[in-house]
C-alpha cells in the first residue's frame, strides 16, 4: 500500500503506508483488554519496516514515556453500521458508531495511547511497549508522542463510559501457581493474567448469571484456562475468576 501523490480534496479516499507491525503477547482479539491501560503488563515490539525504520524517524522518541499509536483494526471486516452496541452497555443499547471506540467503523483505524519501555536497535529501531490492546501482527500507520499538556483534559465527560469498566477477583489454582514459580517470566506473567481476566473477558451475556463453563485466554505462548464462582447472596452476586490452568500452546 503506497501513496505518494496528494490526493485532490474532490477524492473520496486515500492510501495509508504502513509503517511497522506489533508482534503482541496477544496471539488472539479474545481476552484483550477494551482499552490500553487496564493491562499495564501487556507487552508488545513494533517493528518498524523500510523506509520508516531509519533511526533518524525516531530521533529524540526516547524522551517520551507514553505514545500515541494509530493502526488499522485488521482482524475487523470492512463494512461498518452507523449505529453499534458497545460491550459497556452489555451489548444491548445502541449508539452511533463516532461515539463509540467500536472495532468495527469507517477506515477501520485505531488509537492507542501505550508506555514506551525503551527502544532497540538492530540497527534498525524496535520499540518496545507495555499497556496496550493490540492483537499479534497489528499493523501499524502512525506514531506520535503523548503530551500530557495537549492530550489530557481533566473533568473532560466521557458519557456512557465515565471510568474503567468494573474490576473482578482473580484466583490463580495452586497448579497454575506452581506453572508460573517454575518460569523465569513467573511474576510478570502473574501479573499479566490477573490484569487481563480481572475485566473478566467473557461475553457480556454471559455475566449476570450462572455460568459452568470453562474458558481459554491466550497470552503468551500459554493458554490461561479459568471458570467463574458466583456466589449468590442477600443483595446480589459476587463472581471470581479462577484460573484453573496454564497449558503450553502447542
Ligand atoms: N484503543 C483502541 C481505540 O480506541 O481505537 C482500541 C479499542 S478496541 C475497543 C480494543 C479491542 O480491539 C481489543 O479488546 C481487541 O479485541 C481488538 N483489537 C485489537 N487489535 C485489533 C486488530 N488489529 N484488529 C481488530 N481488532 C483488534
Amino acid at each position: 500500500m503506497t501513496t505518494h501523490d496528494t490526493p485532490s480534496p474532490a477524492s473520496a479516499s486515500m492510501a495509508l503506508d504502513i509503517i511497522g507491525t506489533i508482534e503482541s503477547c496477544y496471539p488472539d482479539k479474545f481476552g484483550i483488554p477494551r482499552q490500553p491501560g487496564l493491562a499495564p503488563s501487556a507487552t508488545a515490539v513494533l517493528r518498524l519496516k523500510a523506509p520508516f525504520d531509519h533511526p533518524d524517524c525516531v530521533r529524540g522518541l526516547e524522551q517520551f514515556s507514553h505514545l500515541w499509536i494509530s493502526f488499522i483494526f485488521h482482524q475487523s471486516p470492512e463494512r461498518w453500521t452507523p449505529l453499534v452496541r458497545p460491550p459497556r452497555l452489555g451489548g444491548n443499547a445502541r449508539v452511533g458508531v463516532f461515539a463509540s471506540r467500536s472495532t468495527h467503523r469507517p477506515n477501520r483505524l485505531g488509537l492507542s495511547l501505550v508506555e514506551l519501555a525503551g527502544i532497540e536497535y538492530d540497527p534498525a529501531p524496535t520499540l518496545l511497549l507495555r499497556g496496550h490492546d493490540l492483537v499479534d501482527a497489528t499493523p501499524v500507520v502512525d506514531i506520535k508522542p503523548y503530551l500530557p499538556w495537549a492530550d489530557s483534559v481533566e473533568n473532560a465527560s466521557a458519557g456512557f463510559a465515565p471510568e474503567p469498566p468494573p474490576q473482578l477477583d482473580v484466583r490463580l489454582s495452586d497448579d497454575c501457581q506452581r506453572t508460573l514459580s517454575e518460569r523465569p517470566d513467573g511474576a510478570s506473567l502473574g501479573a499479566l493474567i490477573r490484569q487481563v481476566l480481572s475485566q473478566d473477558p467473557r461475553p457480556a451475556y454471559r455475566r449476570d448469571k450462572r455460568d459452568d463453563r470453562g474458558y481459554g485466554v491466550r497470552l503468551h505462548d500459554l493458554d490461561v484456562r479459568f471458570h467463574v464462582e458466583t456466589d449468590n447472596h442477600g443483595h446480589g452476586h459476587e463472581s471470581v475468576i479462577v484460573v484453573d490452568s496454564l497449558v503450553p500452546r502447542t
